[in-house]
């Protein structure tokens, strides 16, 4: 299955998370990965004091199910140095997001995929677009590109 997945680190080297956590999706299965450059953004919602973001996003192929892979996303948030229990959007070293799962969509209560806040997001639409511009969002009448078009 094609996926695109967001990440985003505002905490310790930022970029050096980022490539640890690709490396870690890449030996635990994530195939063919594509990564988008890298947009520093704001903190949204975040505790005063957080620092900048450096975002990204990346398409890659999956063999297994959608929740397969938010419990590896989820295992190597752990493994990047992310505490369980912590403040509501505090500085985090990785965050991991599913975005889209080829066509498919998902409500549970803990995975919601399209990613429920992605459409409002320009940090994520923005390296998505780079990545996956043709990918048409489920439950969107437009193409990823062309949705990023017209937030602009
Ligand atoms: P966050 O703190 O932003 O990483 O949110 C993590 C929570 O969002 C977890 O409890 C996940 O189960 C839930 N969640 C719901 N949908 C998704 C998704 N598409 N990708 C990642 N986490 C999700």
């Amino acid at each position: 299955m094609k996926v695109a997945l967001a990440y985003g680190s505002n905490l310790g080297n930022r970029s050096e998370n980022i490539t640890l956590a690709v490396d870690k999706l890449k030996e635990n299965g994530l195939g063919n990965i594509c990564c988008s450059k890298h947009v520093v953004s704001k903190p949204v919602d975040c505790p005063q004091g957080s620092g900048d973001f450096l975002n990204g996003a990346l398409t890659g192929e999956w063999q297994g199910s959608c929740r397969e892979l938010l419990d590896l996303c989820q295992k190597i948030e752990g493994e990047v140095g992310r505490s369980k229990v912590r403040e509501i959007n505090s500085p985090r070293p990785i965050d991991l997001d599913i975005l889209l799962f080829g066509e498919e969509m998902f409500a549970e209560e803990d995975l919601k995929v399209p990613h429920e806040r992605m459409l409002q997001r320009g940090f994520v639409m923005g390296p998505l677009a780079e990545v996956a511009a043709d990918w048409i969002i489920p439950g969107e009448d437009s193409t990823v590109g062309q949705y990023f078009k017209g937030m602009k």
